[in-house]
């Protein structure tokens, strides 16, 4: 599966936005023009610095479930930088647990 990222991002580069906590995160597309959200890949403080199943050096990502009604969904998507992902986000290997309400990080 391809994804299209903004103008000048990577998935090495850390992430576009930063959410507050040490989360950043970048949106990613179906289309070339970015108008088709698929989810986010984001980067946290975690023990474990790459996944391998992920590209870059990225250490998680939403957006992608094989089953019907689960995984994520994002909302203000015209607005990526104020993003909200339900439900939340968690770190199987560290823990770091939070969601991304309006683009910032709140942990729990
Ligand atoms: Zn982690």
């Amino acid at each position: 599966m391809s994804a299209y990222l903004p103008d000048g991002s990577t998935n090495e580069d850390g992430g576009k936005y930063d959410a507050g906590h040490g989360m950043r995160y970048t949106p990613r597309y179906t289309d070339p023009e970015c108008t088709q959200l698929e989810g986010i890949t984001f980067w946290h403080p975690c023990k474990q610095d790459r996944h391998p199943d992920f590209e870059g050096w990225a250490n998680g990502r939403t957006g992608e479930s094989d089953t019907p009604g689960t995984g994520w969904t994002h909302t203000n998507t015209d607005n990526p930088e104020r993003l909200t992902v339900s439900p939340s986000i968690l770190c199987v290997t560290c823990g770091f647990h939070g969601f991304l309400v309006e683009g910032r990080w709140e942990p729990c």
